[in-house]
């Protein structure tokens, strides 16, 4: 890009562009110099200026396979060459068609196997609440009106899911606005819960294995099979958001897998699409399901949409990403890069002890917490914002990613080399100790 033409698009971006989850007032300083990001082959992302970078957070937790892959790209393509998009409503299309078949088989037989479209996670939860809450009206069981969720979770921003959030920052200002969630901190919270607050319980949310936008904080071994018998036991519906552990990131192409539990309920959307397009499914069982088929005048229609669902593009997109996880064994592939990723998430705590706090990992997932003083386990001043200052400061080695306040989080493509792994933590290494202002000894 040259350099005329990348002042222009900074002056339009400045002018009128509201980024997500950023205060405007320092993006738009004047010495704010924004990355353009114009273009992306694989693991690797490219600046206006021609700049290289690993592309440490997967562009924000949705790509899985490269950016750019052919197989992928080729079936949009494909697609386009018929039509962009239909709508759902009154219509089917074939990508959708074969994207719900191909969804539900990847679940036990008989268990998950009904698919609604949407279009990003925020959405699919949403569906998931109005499909639970509707489920038990039909049901004759309207007083479980509540939906228990977790500390510190995070299930998007629309209202409904955004009401189930527990992250203080985020979510505080609109608390009570639509729903109480109940909140819980883990399995004790709840298994002490009043037997009449579990008979108002609709469903509990959870984001199985690990919850991202809490800092990649893990639940315990076992938590996840815990919670399913004791929702089994109660009738409460079990709803897992996959958003960001889906399509293989935790190692497993679901994070429910790793302890053998099927919810019953499924939110998918970021690496559906293999991070092409803006496409979401909520999932559920044939019970729920039934509950809705009735004559029209009975309604017990599911009156929930959106104008995009079941989009043509994304489904074809969707559908080549599943291919390419068959084609190029990709789960088999990433089991060594998960060692790597151990092995070199333990040197950089070595080598950087002053300031790296707790480190975890799970699959090709890694949290990494910066702290003011390892020993002491004293932490930065929020307001100095460390996490955001070393990812900067990883840009001049090589790699991009985005911090969860003070945790720096390494989620690469599935399609990276080995090289690339060690890269992108030996790039976090330098950074930290460029950023937190010294060696590290
Ligand atoms: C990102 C995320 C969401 C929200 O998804 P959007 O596509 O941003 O609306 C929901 N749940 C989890 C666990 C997420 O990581």
């Amino acid at each position: 890009m040259t350099p005329e033409r990348a002042a222009e698009v900074i002056r339009l971006d400045k002018a009128h562009h509201w980024h997500p989850f950023t205060q405007m007032q320092e993006w738009n300083a004047v010495e704010h110099e924004p990355l353009i990001l114009t273009g992306g082959e694989g693991a690797w992302l490219t600046d206006h200026r021609g700049r290289r970078y690993l592309d440490g957070n997967s562009s924000i937790w949705t790509n899985i396979h490269g950016h750019g892959h052919p197989v992928i790209a080729e079936a949009i393509r494909e697609q386009l060459g018929k039509v962009a998009h239909v709508s759902a409503l009154g219509f089917a299309n074939e990508p959708a068609a074969r994207l719900a078949a191909e969804l539900a088989g990847l679940w036990p037989e008989g268990t998950l196997s009904r698919v609604f479209f949407s279009d990003d996670g925020s959405t699919a939860i949403e569906c998931a609440l109005k499909m639970a809450l509707q489920y038990f009206q039909l049901s004759g069981r309207p007083e479980r009106r509540r939906f228990a969720a977790f500390e510190m979770a995070y299930h998007g921003d629309t209202m409904g899911a955004a009401s189930l959030g527990g992250i203080p920052a985020y979510h505080e200002r609109f608390r009570g606005h639509v729903m109480e969630a109940c909140r819980v901190g883990g399995m004790e919270d709840l298994e002490a819960l009043a037997e009449e607050e579990v008979a108002r319980l609709a469903g509990v949310v959870i984001e199985p294995l690990i919850m991202g936008a809490a800092g990649m904080r893990l639940w315990p071994a076992g938590m996840l099979r815990r919670l399913r018998e004791w929702c089994t036991v109660r009738g409460v519906l079990l709803i897992a958001d996959e958003v960001m552990t889906g399509f293989g990131r935790t190692g497993k192409l679901f994070a429910c897998e790793h302890e053998g539990v099927v919810p019953d309920m499924v939110a998918v959307a970021k690496g559906l699409t293999g991070g092409f397009m803006p496409l979401a499914a909520t999932m559920t069982t044939e019970t729920v399901f039934e509950a809705f088929l009735g004559r029209v005048e009975e309604m017990k229609t599911f009156f929930y949409g959106h104008s995009y669902s079941g989009h043509a593009l994304g489904c074809a997109a969707a559908l080549a990403s599943l291919e390419v996880f068959r084609r190029e064994r990709t789960l088999e592939r990433l089991r060594p890069l998960m060692a790597v990723l151990g092995r070199e998430l333990g040197r950089l705590r070595e080598e950087q002890r002053r300031y790296v706090g707790d480190v975890r990992q799970c699959g090709f997932i890694a949290g990494i917490d910066v702290v003011r003083d390892a020993a002491t386990g004293e932490r930065w001043d929020w307001r100095e914002q460390m996490g955001m200052r070393v990812c900067v400061a990883a840009r001049k080695h090589g790699l991009l990613t985005r911090p969860v306040r003070d945790t720096l989080v390494v989620m690469l493509p599935l399609c990276c080399t080995e090289r690339e792994v060690e890269l992108a933590v030996r790039a976090l290494g330098l950074a930290i100790g460029e950023a937190c202002g010294g060696a590290g000894v």
